[in-house]
């Protein structure tokens, strides 16, 4: 297995489940389960006892390697900087080895068929997917400045849907040159890859690839912080470069240019760091910058913000597996409580998985009356003066 070499290196100290202030758990699935064996240092020692034959492949096995939502809390808190870059890694080579050897759960052998058969994860028609556009005026992509990438959850999911029409509006309104793919658009393959079919992602990216150098694409900005992932970080290395950017980055240097309404009154709100663009791609100021933009705005940061934020739970396929649970000890359910506990009216998103897994999350805490999640475009949407 890949980087099986730094398994023996953690001697499960326990930093990695925690965040920098240490006040809190926040490796999402031992929050969720609080066995060692869901920690990242249990799960390296799990993985080096299954690699040295003292432990079996079992479904109790395989349901504990998905159960981690790839968040990168443990690379980042990590306290070996020798080898703390290829931790998720390591996860995520134990998972294409359950693949290989189709011992994988269930629900995640149905999300692979489903990608198979469909091309997304919801099982529908590939050909609705340029439906969240309807009645929109979207010009299809065709040598504009930008590609607009939606994704699965922002074709399929009425929340994603929303929010794709939010920021397509929003690009719109601040004057940029974009098309869309539609119904001609693909799965972008991040949680694939984060599952472990490497195979399947490698087709899923060589197929991407080739469209957009077949339409002469050059610029993509994403809706989903995990396209911008594989965009960013994954397709290089089977030659797809693009300059690649999430949405919050291309608005945030242009929203000083939008015209706000002037009479609104103050509004509390609170910001979820999604990990794809955070922990992973370390940006955290573009949210920020196109919140302290919009008039009225007082930000109440979480007690785990940016770097240390809790994930919502859904990364790594667990959006679709379920692997988590929604229980009350979930991290979407917990992270609504602390994004209630700022005494915020708005819970701020940036990520279609995160807008559905909080949404979800502040309705199971009764909290909806209270606090309302919303995408960063939506809620800038809502202020921006009516001509
Ligand atoms: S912080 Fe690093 S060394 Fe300590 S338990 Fe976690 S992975 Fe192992
Ligand atoms: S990536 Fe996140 S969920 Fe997975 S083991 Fe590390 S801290 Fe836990």
């Amino acid at each position: 297995m890949e980087h099986s070499e730094i398994l023996h290196r953690c001697f499960r100290c326990g930093y990695c489940k925690l965040p920098s202030s240490y006040a809190d758990l926040n490796c999402p699935s031992y929050l969720n389960f609080r066995f060692e064996t869901y920690s990242p240092g249990g799960r390296m020692w799990l993985l080096r006892a299954w690699l040295d034959g003292e432990i079996k492949t079992s479904p109790r096995f395989a349901e504990i390697l998905y159960s981690c939502a790839t968040c990168a809390n443990c690379v980042e808190q990590c306290v070996f900087p020798k080898f703390k870059d290829d931790i998720l890694n390591a996860f995520i080579a134990g998972r294409e080895e359950l693949v290989a050897t189709g011992a994988v759960p269930p629900a995640v052998r149905d999300y692979f068929k489903s990608i198979h058969l469909y091309g997304n994860p919801y099982k529908m028609p590939e050909a609705d997917r340029g439906k969240w556009a309807d009645g929109l005026g979207l010009e299809p992509y065709s040598r504009h400045e930008y590609l607009f990438y939606v994704g699965c959850v922002g074709s399929f999911d009425e929340r994603g849907q929303r929010m794709a029409r939010s920021v397509a509006g929003l690009l719109k309104n601040m004057g940029i040159s974009f098309g869309i793919l539609g119904a001609e658009e693909f799965c972008d393959g991040n949680d694939v890859k984060a599952m472990g079919e490497m195979g399947l992602f490698d087709h899923i990216a060589q197929k991407n690839i080739r469209k957009y150098q077949d339409l002469g694409v050059q610029k993509i900005v994403t809706l989903s912080p995990h396209a911008y992932h594989a965009f960013r970080n994954e397709y290089p290395e089977l030659g797809g470069n693009f300059d690649v950017c999430h949405y919050s980055q291309l608005l945030a240097p242009l929203i000083k240019k939008a015209r706000f309404k002037k009479s609104e009154s103050p509004i509390r709100v609170t910001l979820h760091d999604p990990c794809y663009l955070g922990r992973h791609n370390k940006e955290y100021r573009a949210p920020r910058k196109i919140l302290a933009a919009v008039p009225g705005v007082q930000l109440k940061e979480m007690d785990r913000a940016e770097k240390d934020a809790l994930c919502c739970g859904g990364g790594g396929g667990n959006l679709f597996t379920e692997m988590l649970g929604g229980g009350p000890d979930s991290p979407a359910r917990v992270r609504a409580r602390e994004a209630a506990a700022t005494g915020a009216q708005v819970l701020a998103v940036a990520c279609p998985g995160c807008s559905r897994m909080l949404d979800d999350a502040v309705k199971a805490e009764a909290l909806q009356d209270d606090l309302e999640v919303m995408d960063l475009a939506e809620f800038v949407n809502r202020r921006l003066a009516v001509d």
